[in-house]
């Protein structure tokens, strides 16, 4: 008898764990609360770095799907001075596959594949019960009994308080999305000056960046320190509101950047926040966490990459859980998540640290700390 694993969440974490199971043919099922596939937009790209998203991808036998999916010229990246001017410009080098982009929803597909997904599942809490199981309780009374659940269910994740009363903290910082589309042919002033990869600027306490999807699609993010609250009096779902409200925001900068908040139709705030460093928990046999469940951190391009990492990471440790040791699982998972919070604690440190120098009240710092990387 294999052990029965419950996976809970199917954003980049949950399935690269149930798709490396997948792969050495252990069964496993995912419960998402997304109605379907395409209930939602997935959002942005991502780029997937070799010894992380990539190496997950790897383990799942998805590497070459990656690659002919991935976008390795989105890697250009070029910082402007809010006058317009091109400060730096890192074009990638002709063979650079150290971290191409890919669509969030394509990702999705290729991580999806044949997985055997149950949509519409939305989980209410799960219920650490004797004999190291756990048991996913579903609105309306149903519920299930696993040997692990495994909360790959993110930011307010409702599986976490199963280990750990410990929840998301404002970081002081929101981003406001936009996005334009057919870029080229619609605005190919903008489509240059963003060039083939991502675009940010530094302003005192507020930051935008541009980000080329496929197709011609175009992310924009509006970042700025403010209270939690800034929108008090404004109707979110008013763009014509909102936009006005940023162009005072990024007053003084020059046109064509302003173009990019005067050409973005719908405009969704994204409030940043992060687990306390470290989260960690007393170990609860059968339940266990990853990726932005465990440690959600700001957006530095790292958090869906340790996400599908781990998640490849605990696929192997249960496959080498000897199903009839009734104490394998168990250790098997304890050891993984040991592995797991001191590294996610540096990534969190390094991504909490990033965000302070990229929204600050000095521009040269944000500049620094792409120079530092680079
Ligand atoms: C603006 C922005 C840009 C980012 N850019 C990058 C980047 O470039 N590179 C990078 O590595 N990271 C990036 N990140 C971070 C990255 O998005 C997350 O770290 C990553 O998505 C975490 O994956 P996850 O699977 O842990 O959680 P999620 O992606 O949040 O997936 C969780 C899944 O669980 C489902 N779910 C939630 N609650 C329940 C429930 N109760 N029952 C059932 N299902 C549930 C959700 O619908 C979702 O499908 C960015 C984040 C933001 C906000």
């Amino acid at each position: 008898m294999r052990h029965r694993i419950a996976v809970v969440g199917a954003g980049p974490a949950g399935l690269t764990l149930a798709r490396v199971l997948h792969r050495h043919g252990h069964p496993v099922t995912v419960h998402e609360r997304d109605p379907s596939p395409a209930a939602r937009p997935q959002g942005g790209t991502l780029d997937l770095h070799r010894g992380m998203g990539q190496l997950a991808l790897d383990k799942a036998g998805l590497l070459d799907g990656f690659r002919a999916l991935s976008r390795p010229e989105g890697q250009a990246m070029r910082i402007l001075s809010p006058d317009g001017a091109v400060l730096r410009d890192w074009p990638p080098g002709p063979d650079d596959t150290a971290h191409p982009e890919i669509d969030r929803g394509r990702l999705r597909d290729l991580l999806l594949g044949p997985l055997d997904v149950r949509w519409g599942r939305r989980v209410s809490e799960v219920v650490p019960v004797a004999g190291g199981r756990a048991r996913v309780r579903f609105p309306g009374g149903r519920e299930e009994e696993f040997d692990l659940v495994v909360g790959a269910d993110g930011a307010w994740s409702r599986v976490r308080p199963a280990l750990t009363p410990a929840v998301p903290r404002y970081t002081g910082v929101t981003a406001v999305e936009t996005s334009l589309d057919e870029v080229d042919t619609r605005h190919p002033g903008l489509a240059r000056l963003i060039g083939d990869g991502s675009m940010s600027v530094y302003g005192p306490d507020l930051a935008l960046t541009a980000q080329r999807n496929s197709g011609g699609h175009v992310k924009v993010y509006a970042q700025f320190r403010a209270p939690e609250d800034w929108h008090a009096g404004l109707d979110l779902t008013d763009a014509a509101a909102v936009r006005s409200h940023l162009l005072a925001l990024y007053d003084g900068w020059a046109d064509p950047l302003l173009d990019l908040l005067r050409h973005g139709t719908a405009f969704v705030p994204r409030p940043l926040h992060t687990m306390p460093v470290p989260t960690t928990w007393a170990h609860v046999p059968g339940v266990t966490l990853l990726g932005d469940a465990a440690h959600l951190m700001p957006p530095l391009g790292v958090g869906a990459n340790l996400a599908m990492l781990e998640g490849a990471e605990l696929a192997e440790a249960i496959l080498g859980a000897d199903p009839a040791d009734p104490a394998a699982l168990d250790k098997a998972v304890r050891a993984f998540e040991e592995r797991m919070w001191p590294r996610a604690a540096r990534w969190a440190s390094f991504a909490t640290e990033g965000l302070d120098r990229l929204v600050s009240p000095d521009p040269a710092a944000a500049i620094a700390l792409f120079d530092d990387v680079q």
